[in-house]
């Protein structure tokens, strides 16, 4: 999830992309002239609904593999503009996603988005430490903002940040994107019903991967906020929330990186972390930059249903497992992009709340630094 992108491949990658579309484009025309000379009657596809346009802020990983090509898969929501600090990556991106050049903005221009119209909504896809900034100064141009997991590296953060959305009356999203894909939907309707297999009364949640390049962001405490807990480990602890449909009340902790690892200088390799929820529900998760883990389970008195991988981008699987048989269920595999985007262009056009607003951002902030603070004493903290 963190490997760099390489320039050429990169480069190559984005001339095979165009081409494609260069050449697909024509081709695609000839079709359809063709079927609808021959085949009078077909059916054609209804004229697609109004889209809103987003700009990207944050030409990274994330932005260049995941986002831009999800788009082609959205039916609400259009690439229209780029906000980076470096101007010639964002023109060559232009180019191959159809963007007008005259909306990529700079860092330092980025304030006089509040002028362009075709853009509705700020997907900040920032290092952590500079998602407030750019979500504030995105609502007040008077623009919707999606912003990046972690929300911020500090509740306060989060608090400010929920503030400024409702002095401008946007709406602000947190990118929980497994919360809008079938496998983690299912998963919690099954966790949620009692009638099956009776009441959840375990849950484990395990995130994590074998973190590279030691010189990245990711690794400097005051741009990451913390180590794998507030990267990877933060999946784990929305689902235990998520899952469980409570907040939890109670947190122990414990916390172990590699001693003269120089990837973990300044913020922690693996912490551990067991919730306590209201209703009875106890929570086991594990959060690690060493050992790549995704999986969650559910454990209920008649039996038990775990996702594995469960929050990786594709290939997600469920196995339900039940008087000693083992049951895989066949879900469709889709775009967690793609299906967050488009659930946000809709909150925004019927005016009605994302189902992971500012607010959900800032519980998990709330409770990671519970986390930390049982880690470094030892002690249960109480929530
Ligand atoms: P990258 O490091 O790959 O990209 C971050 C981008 O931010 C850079 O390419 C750069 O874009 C811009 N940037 C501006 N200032 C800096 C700076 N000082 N240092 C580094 N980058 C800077 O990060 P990712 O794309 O992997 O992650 C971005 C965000 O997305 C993070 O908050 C991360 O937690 C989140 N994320 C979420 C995932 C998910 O599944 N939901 C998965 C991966 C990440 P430019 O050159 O255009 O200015």
């Amino acid at each position: 999830m963190t490997t760099r992108l390489d320039p050429d491949l990169s480069r190559r990658r984005f001339l095979k992309a165009a081409s494609g579309a260069l050449m697909a484009a024509p081709l695609a025309s000839t079709a359809s002239r063709t079927i609808s000379t021959q085949v009078p009657n077909i059916k054609l596809p209804e004229v697609p609904g109004k889209r809103l346009g987003w700009a990207l802020v944050g030409l990274g990983n994330l932005s260049i593999n995941q986002i831009m090509p999800a788009f082609a898969k959205c039916q609400q929501s259009k690439l229209v503009g780029f906000v980076s600090g470096r101007p010639e990556k964002a023109k060559q991106l232009a180019q191959v996603y159809g963007v007008d050049p005259k909306n990529i903005y700079t860092y330092d221009n980025y304030d006089t988005v509040a002028n362009n119209p075709e853009v509705d909504v700020i997907y900040v896809v920032l290092p952590n430490s500079m998602h407030p900034e750019y979500t504030i100064r995105a609502l007040k141009a008077g623009k919707h903002v999606l912003c990046e997991k972690p929300m911020a590296n500090t509740p306060q953060e989060c608090e400010q940040m929920i503030a400024a959305a409702r002095a401008a009356n946007r709406k602000l999203m947190i990118g929980y994107r497994v919360r809008y894909e079938p496998f983690n939907q299912t998963m919690i309707k099954m966790a949620q019903d009692t009638t099956e297999m009776g009441p959840t009364r375990v849950i484990l949640a395990d995130a994590g991967f074998n973190i590279g390049d030691p010189t990245q962001w990711r690794l400097r405490k005051a741009m990451a906020g913390g180590g794998s807990l507030m990267d990877i480990g933060i999946y784990a602890l929305n689902a235990a929330r998520y899952l469980s449909g409570e907040e939890p009340i109670e947190v122990n902790a414990m916390m172990h990186s590699t001693p003269n690892d120089p990837r973990f200088a300044e913020v922690e390799e693996n912490i551990n972390f067991q919730l306590r929820f209201p209703g009875g529900i106890l929570a086991n998760c594990t959060s690690s930059y060493g050992v790549n883990l995704g999986r969650f389970r559910v454990f209920k008195p008649r039996g038990s249903f775990e996702l594995d991988p469960a929050s990786s981008y594709t290939g997600l699987r469920m196995r339900v497992f039940r008087g000693g048989t083992t049951e895989e269920r066949t879900l469709p595999q889709r775009d967690h992009f793609a299906l967050e985007m488009d659930h946000f262009s809709a909150s925004v056009m019927n005016n009605t709340e994302p189902l992971t607003p500012g607010e959900e951002g800032l519980k998990d902030l709330k409770v990671m630094m519970a986390i930390y603070e049982a880690a470094r004493s030892g002690r249960t903290v109480k929530l």
